[in-house]
């Protein structure tokens, strides 16, 4: 499946059999960030996003979906 990264807008194919694309689609984590986000970033953004208060969150969780 095609997902979106929320920090910078790039395109990544992830395995639709992952764990993380399982996830994606059930909902229980709403994001999804790239490796070099994921790095640059990291657990303190995913704790932020989790919270709800995360401005890019908001904005944006209705387009995560691409497939
Ligand atoms: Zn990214």
């Amino acid at each position: 499946m095609r997902v979106q990264c929320v920090i910078c807008d790039e395109i990544e194919k992830i395995d639709s059999d992952s764990l993380q694309a399982k996830r994606l689609r059930n909902r229980r984590i709403h994001t999804y960030m790239c490796p070099s986000c994921h790095d640059r970033i990291g657990e303190k953004t995913e704790k932020r996003l989790a919270t709800g208060n995360f401005r890019i969150y908001k904005e944006r969780k209705k387009e995560k979906y691409l497939s």
